[in-house]
């Protein structure tokens, strides 16, 4: 994600260097063995509704058997939300769940805030599978964060009841935040039908490319963390292709003067992170305009990201590249690389962010090199005054710091790392890092070790001075 306030913050952060520190307080395997989720919804315009069946089929691949399993309802933070009134929904939204059967029992799921837990009838071992089927019913909040509806579009983000993670650690049943994007999921496989009323279409993680009103339209997607949809009257679509890959730039009425530059910036960018990372493994993206809830100026899911049109700069709005080209650079970097988002944050969004300043440096004539170390700088004193890290949890981070503990210093340890070992090396990594981790989970250590296996040198020290603020500072 990117958010409105990391650009207010970087457009006032030189001026702040120059006051005095105010102290700020804490608040806090390749393809195999994918679940996969088959569901059918139908999309209730007046009544910003969707109702849908789902079957999900989970292959067992833990060694102790299964007794339950967990779920995240994530329009259920909508429904009372606790976090503050600028960001709160105009109309609230839930997601309730009924007639739950595991294995072709029916069983009784209980519902805590955004956590569903489904208890199985009988527990399954390694090897076998668990198929869980429920119905649900999604009421859509307007003005919601991610997940919203507005005039003639509805989009559809963490909106369907989403497997949790089951790791060595257990079930991650992570609650929600509003601080950076709470989400942790594994790699899955999807086939949706999507029933529409007359006029509408949908433009989604899968590949879509007929804006001609169809119902149903049967949506299928393999390898993928999510499935994120846009059903809308009132979206226009300009086309192009980088290499084998459809690149769509989709947007609304009064949004043209920036259409053509930022589908020209959707298209080059693709080019560029799949030149320098690895080719983008799906057949298409989509890159659709407009704000989706309060504080998001753009957001990443599988195949789809969303921009803002136009960005606040000190010389008048300009078109919005760099957050276009920030969520894209998430494609490679959250999409195909995969990490804890919550436990991780710095993982995906400092390396987009990285990836997002190299494309403006290399294609945009836009060098914030400078500016980066100073953020280096500013962060050691955060570090010094609060002892809060860039390699911590989301609940770790006050919503004032979170950018530039998660984002920039992380950005500005890529590019000290290209100072020490060079553009190529710097490269190197990346790509290699991609090849390895590619649909598969990866961690802060798996980064340091393919670092230090490519350059063939103990960068350790390097990364942790950078990361967790150890041994002497970085400034
Ligand atoms: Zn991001």
């Amino acid at each position: 994600m990117v958010g409105h306030l990391r650009f207010v913050m970087i457009r006032i952060f030189a001026f702040m260097l120059f006051f005095s520190f105010l102290p700020i307080h804490t608040q806090a395997s390749e393809a195999k063995n994918h679940p996969l989720y088959q569901m059918d919804v139908t999309y209730h315009p007046n009544q910003d509704l969707v109702t849908g069946h789902m079957v999900l089929t989970l292959p067992v691949t833990s060694t102790d058997s299964l007794k339950e399993i967990y779920f995240h309802l994530y329009p259920n933070v909508f429904q009372k939300w606790k976090y503050g009134d600028e960001s709160k929904p105009t109309k609230p939204g839930n997601i309730q769940v009924s007639d739950v059967r595991a294995n072709g029992t029916s069983v009784k799921e209980s519902v805590k805030d955004t956590i569903m837990k489904v208890p199985l009838p009988k527990p399954v071992s390694k090897g076998q599978t668990v198929k869980v089927e429920m119905d649900f019913r999604l009421e859509l909040p307007r003005g919601g964060t991610r997940l919203n509806t507005f005039k003639h579009t509805a989009f559809l983000a963490q909106w369907y009841p989403m497997l949790a993670v089951k790791d060595q650690e257990g079930w991650h049943t992570d609650p929600y935040t509003t601080t950076g994007d709470p989400f942790y999921s594994q790699m899955s496989d999807f086939e949706i039908t999507f029933r529409l009323p007359h006029g509408y279409h949908v433009i989604s993680t899968a590949k879509d490319s007929n804006t001609k009103y169809r119902s149903p339209v049967v949506l299928k997607q393999k390898n993928v963390r999510d499935f994120a949809a846009v059903i809308t009257k009132d979206y226009q679509v300009v086309r192009g292709k980088q290499g084998n890959v459809e690149v769509n730039l989709w947007y609304l009425k009064g949004m043209e003067e920036v259409v053509k530059e930022l589908h020209d910036a959707a298209v080059s960018g693709m080019k560029f992170y799949s030149e320098k990372f690895g080719p983008y493994p799906y057949e298409e993206i989509d890159v659709v305009l407009g704000e989706t809830g309060y504080g998001i100026a753009g957001m990443e899911y599988p195949g789809l990201v969303t921009s803002i049109p136009l960005i606040p700069t000190d010389n008048g709005e300009k078109p919005a590249v760099n957050v276009v080209v920030h969520e894209l650079a998430h494609q490679w970097w959250y999409g195909v690389v995969g990490n804890d988002q919550v436990k991780e944050p710095w993982l995906d969004e400092g390396l987009t962010t990285f990836s997002e300043f190299f494309y403006m440096q290399k294609m945009m004539k836009e060098d914030e090199r400078e500016l980066l170390k100073r953020a280096a700088k500013r962060t050691d004193e955060i570090h010094q005054a609060v002892g809060i890290s860039s390699a911590e949890s989301l609940y770790h981070y006050p919503e004032s710091i979170y950018g530039m503990m998660v984002y920039i210093r992380p950005a500005a340890m890529m590019y000290d790392l290209i100072e020490q070992v060079g553009e190529e090396k710097v490269v190197e990594i990346l790509r290699t890092y991609y090849q390895q981790y590619r649909f598969h989970t990866a961690t802060t250590q798996d980064f340091i070790r393919t670092a230090n296996e490519v350059t063939k040198k103990d960068l350790t020290p390097f990364f942790e001075k950078w990361l967790y603020f150890k041994g002497k500072s970085v400034t």
